[in-house]
């Protein structure tokens, strides 16, 4: 045997076979012996212990015993038709039962013999049972019984129901292994690298992780297939990084000029964070080496993304480009527009302002000028995308709470500028777990904002239920009488939405009992209201017109009011954490103390609650994002779902951080000296990467 018999197709093993061939392909996508023995238990069972009848329960899962045999019988006919038997030990008795097979289990079951049952328990009327159990002779027990670890394998009812199970699946994996030479499957770590790290060879991390001999080995096989997965997906993707950065020549701004300058030194309101100067000057050299950037500004809610976005913008001007800051809604687009105009006020640019609203002689207008170059920044929503926008000379597209734009819209952007593409900066106030980050955006630089504007008060969160009503509203009362303004959140969640729109419909009408007009203004928005009337309701509430903003979700994305001092969030416990985060973002704002009010039913979930005391305990995005992940899994963050996070065999995103970032850590060093991997050491990865390229892996990129 040799390699080739690894890249054989599964069909011509013995004990598999067509038609188990093809479901195997289709169900779990395994085509090769190659591909089976690649294909991991999910878990195991421990066969060195037994259980006794008496203290054998449901819940224990696949357990064995040992005792005699006696009263094999066939009951019923027909369809319930069954053959049963009794196993006793000296604590009681257990009821065997076979609805299948039964001919053949008839014929080899011996009375009267010690047996080994493996299987799970069922307990009914407190007689316990166990259907289709594994079965072994007691005595033949020590001569076969190598292994103590049982590895557990997912199949899929199909494929059991042709009989090949879990335990016809580790039969065969153990065939094939055992026949396989010492040294296959072929080692593809160098041996200064695994030994450095200090892993098991391959082939033996592929045997250990099957038929392991000990829990210590079993371990030690995990390790190793586990730094293997994150290891070489962190080469690829560093390699791709480093790529693109030799081949996508962009615009160098070498510059840095008087719009710059002048901004700085007359015109900043305030001391720039530490964290906010870093990540400048991380941009500036970036946009200074003639290599189209693509990066990525994490910063946390209030971190001060805004004024970082328009010094690079400034930057772009100073070099004799165009920019343009594009934000998911009209709302955000109008703030940025007016927040940044007050800034620069007095300087020498011009800023344009288009979304979907701007219209007729004034759009006309707007796009002649940003033509001519008369327009320096261009502010707005996903209109800029559009293809009567053309700039004289894009350099820099800011894209803000990027989680609201798909990939599609990104590449529009490329397009708007000649020759070269515009540098991208994409900002998101969705922290994202840094073991997150490197895999997601393993191609992409990342910058982070990881400090707040200094004075800032964490947002005081506690609590509620319906019986502290009367408490809220007089202290919703207070502050609205000290000239403050409130949120009132309620959750939508899809399925249920005309339910959730009753649910903000009574609260509405309830906080119009409590809160009377016209001492009180109360604005409404949720998903169903027209985007005008949205927008002009937001609107209301921002120029502060009306003290109550009563709102679905729809407020969560970078609204800036920072009078808002109060945000009473209803149902909490049906809001992901980082949606929470998200939401309570919206206060705390100002200088005054802010308060976050989480009202959840008088019964909630042991998550829910884990939730809710996570948000009271902690104002940090990214404490509160590893929380997500080790409630949800990385599947299930926000902004990760739709950007494709490979699948793993074995990693796991939220236990494996620490081998992850030694994985990336070997791989940085590797391509810092070699970075084709042309080097006779580092052969065997760059065979291997050919290898699985040749598999078509799912990675994604941003842009
Ligand atoms: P976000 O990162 O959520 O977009 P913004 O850019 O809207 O945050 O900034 C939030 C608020 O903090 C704004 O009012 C802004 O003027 C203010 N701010 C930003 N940076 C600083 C700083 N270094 N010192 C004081 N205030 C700041
Ligand atoms: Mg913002």
């Amino acid at each position: 045997m040799n390699n080739q018999f690894l890249d054989q197709s599964i069909e011509f093993v013995k004990g598999v076979g067509p038609i188990k061939a093809a479901l195997l392909q289709k169900e779990l996508q395994i085509a090769t012996v190659n591909d089976l023995i690649q294909t991991f238990p999910f878990r195991y069972v421990d066969r060195s212990k037994f259980h006794t009848v008496h203290e054998a329960e449901e819940q224990q899962g696949l357990i064995q015993l040992k005792g005699v045999l006696s009263s094999i019988r066939i009951q019923g006919t027909e369809r319930k038709k069954r053959l049963t038997a009794i196993l006793e030990d000296e604590t009681g008795q257990l009821e065997l039962i076979w609805f299948q097979g039964i001919k053949w289990v008839e014929k080899v079951l011996i009375a009267n013999e010690s047996y080994v049952v493996f299987g799970k328990i069922n307990v009914f009327r407190n007689k316990k049972s166990m259907a289709h159990p594994e079965m072994e002779l007691l005595s033949s027990l020590n001569e076969n019984r190598v292994q103590q670890f049982y590895p557990v394998y997912a199949g899929t009812e199909k494929l059991n129901a042709t009989g090949f199970d879990s335990k016809a699946r580790r039969k065969v994996i153990e065939a094939i292994l055992s026949h396989l030479p010492f040294q296959q499957p072929t080692e593809r770590l160098p041996d200064f690298l695994r030994l450095s790290m200090e892993l098991l060879p391959y082939p033996e991390a592929i045997r250990g992780i099957h038929m392991p001999k000990s829990w210590e080995q079993q371990q030690q096989a995990i390790l190793r297939l586990k730094f293997d997965e994150l290891f070489f997906l962190q080469l690829q993707l560093l390699q791709a990084m480093g790529q693109r950065k030799e081949s996508a020549h962009g615009y160098r701004f070498g510059e840095v000029g008087q719009h710059f300058h002048q901004f700085y030194s007359e015109k900043l309101p305030f001391e720039l964070t530490g964290a906010q100067k870093r990540v400048i000057k991380e941009i500036r050299r970036d946009c200074g080496l003639g290599v189209q950037m693509n990066r990525l500004i994490q910063g946390d809610v209030g971190s001060g993304k805004t004024i970082v976005a328009l010094m690079i913008m400034l930057l772009a001007i100073d070099n004799g480009f165009q920019a343009c800051l594009m934000a998911p809604t009209e709302i955000l687009a109008q703030q940025h527009y007016d927040s940044i105009r007050t800034l620069i006020e007095g300087m020498p640019i011009r800023v344009g302002y288009l979304t979907g609203n701007v219209k007729g002689k004034e759009r006309k207008e707007l796009l002649k000028l940003l033509l001519l170059g008369e327009i320096n920044i261009l502010i707005g929503t996903h209109a800029l995308i559009e293809p009567p926008v053309v700039f004289k000379n894009l350099g820099l597209s800011i894209i803000d709470e990027q989680h609201r734009f798909g990939v599609e819209q990104r590449a529009k952007l490329w397009a708007k500028s000649h020759p070269l593409p515009p540098h991208i900066l994409v900002m998101t106030a969705t922290p994202i777990p840094r073991t997150l980050a490197m895999t997601l955006y393993g191609d992409l630089d990342i910058s982070v904002i990881d400090e707040l504007p200094p004075g800032r008060k964490s947002v005081v969160t506690v609590k509620k239920t319906e019986y502290h009503r009367t408490d809220i509203n007089k202290f919703l009362k207070e502050q609205i009488k000290e000239g403050r303004q409130v949120y009132i959140v309620y959750p939508l969640i899809e399925e249920s939405e005309t339910l959730d729109l009753e649910d903000l419909n009574n609260g509405y009408e309830r906080l119009l009992d409590s809160f009377p007009r016209p001492q009180y203004q109360i604005s409404v928005v949720h998903g169903k209201l027209k985007q005008d009337d949205k927008e002009r309701e937001m609107a209301r509430f921002v120029k502060g017109e009306t003290q109550i903003m009563v709102a679905t979700t729809v407020i969560e994305v970078g609204v800036n009011i920072p009078n808002a001092s109060v945000m009473v969030i209803e149902n909490s416990e049906r809001f992901g954490l980082s949606q929470l985060h998200q939401l309570r973002g919206r206060v705390g704002r100002g200088a005054d103390q802010s308060y976050c009010v989480l009202m959840t039913g008088m019964k909630v979930s042991r998550e829910a609650l884990f939730k809710i005391k996570t948000m009271c305990e902690t104002n940090d995005g990214f404490k509160i994002a590893e929380a997500d992940l080790q409630l949800r899994g990385p599947g299930d963050i926000e902004g990760t779902v739709q950007s494709g996070l490979p699948a793993f065999k074995i990693a796991d995103l939220t236990k494996d951080v620490a081998i992850l970032q030694r994985a990336r850590k070997c791989a940085e060093q590797i391509l810092q000296s070699d970075p084709k991997l042309e080097m006779p050491q580092n052969l065997p990865l760059r065979n291997h990467l050919q290898k699985s390229r040749g598999k078509k892996e799912n990675w994604r990129k941003i842009s």
